[in-house]
């Protein structure tokens, strides 16, 4: 990791040298190392703060939207989910493809800083070398979209069947789903921490932020809160790039990613063959964003 580390230090500082970038989004070194985060530098000396660890899991792709509406050439590092997400703003037309420098990352697997964290403080017991939960089960770890790219290609980092677990959700009755799901949703405490995280997550004005109408009530009842996924999920259908990040950061240990892999499975079943932000085509828009007369809706 120091290598690549040092290479993406590098490759930015030339960026900064010969006027290519304004900015560079990668992550800042810190003490202990599971503490590193997320870091905008704004000029070759800032670069002495950043680093690139085996805790850098953050979405980095997340930190453009910060500076969306800005006129700055943007250099940033990405590894494979990252740079999915930065197919899905080109899609969303959230930042154009001229203003960026993109490093690519072929990964290796990261570890959760959170389970760090936890681990640190006697809460969970973590193998020196676990990877992080969504990293044993990730199909994309070399970047999608790049103009340079470091270290060896690696082969996708699958620890089972890719939709197992939505396949045993699948296989319960009616009854027994909403249970499962209300079970869950009932912990939900509305910090809103999955809607921060999330690349796909880019309205200027969230229908949960308004206050005039207020769309959805505010409090903690499981009912809201079922009204907060869903509609989450419907936001999501064939636009999430799985990057897991929502499931990660939870406090409360919600399993997002059954309802996101979920869309993904259905997505590509009904409206595919589809994966969302796989590749950036100009002018490509997600799969739910077109219309097909023989669009599938047996099931409306
Ligand atoms: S999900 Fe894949 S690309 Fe993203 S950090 Fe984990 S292994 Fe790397
Ligand atoms: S991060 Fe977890 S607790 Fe917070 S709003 Fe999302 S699902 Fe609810
Ligand atoms: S819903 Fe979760 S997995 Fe999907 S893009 Fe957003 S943060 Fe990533």
């Amino acid at each position: 990791m120091k290598a690549i580390s040092d290479k993406i230090k590098s490759i930015a500082a030339g960026l900064f040298d010969a006027g290519k970038i304004d900015v560079f989004i990668g992550w800042e070194e810190n003490h202990p190392d599971y503490a590193i985060r997320p870091y905008i530098a704004r000029s070759k000396a800032d670069l002495e703060h950043m680093a690139f660890n085996q805790y850098a899991i953050h979405n980095s792709s997340t930190y453009l939207l910060k500076l969306r509406d800005g006129q700055e050439r943007i250099g940033i590092v990405v590894k494979g989910c990252d740079s999915r997400g930065i197919v899905r703003l080109l899609e969303d037309r959230q930042i154009q493809r001229e203003r960026l420098y993109i490093i690519g990352v072929c990964c290796p697997g990261m570890k959760d800083p959170l389970l760090a964290i936890k681990a640190q403080s006697g809460l969970v017991d973590v193998k020196e070398e676990e990877l992080a939960v969504k990293c044993q089960n990730c199909l994309v770890p070399n970047p999608v979209i790049y103009d340079e790219l470091i270290g060896e290609k690696q082969p996708p980092h699958m620890s089972g069947e890719r939709f197992a677990k939505v396949k045993a959700i699948e296989n319960m009755s009616y009854d027994e789903r909403y249970q499962f799901f209300e079970k869950e949703f009932a912990k939900c405490i509305r910090c809103y921490a999955c809607r921060q995280a999330c690349i796909a997550c880019d309205c200027r004005t969230c229908i949960y932020d308004e206050m005039r109408p207020q769309w959805v009530g505010r409090e903690t009842s499981t009912s809201d809160n079922m009204m907060y996924h869903l509609v989450k999920a419907l936001h999501m259908a064939g636009r999430c790039i799985e990057c897991g990040e929502c499931e990660r950061i939870c406090p409360v240990d919600i399993p997002l990613m059954l309802i996101n892999n979920k869309l993904a499975k259905d997505a590509n079943h009904f409206f595919g063959p589809y994966e969302a932000g796989m590749s950036y085509v100009e002018g490509q828009k997600p799969a739910l964003s077109v219309y097909r007369e023989d669009d599938p809706d047996d099931f409306i």
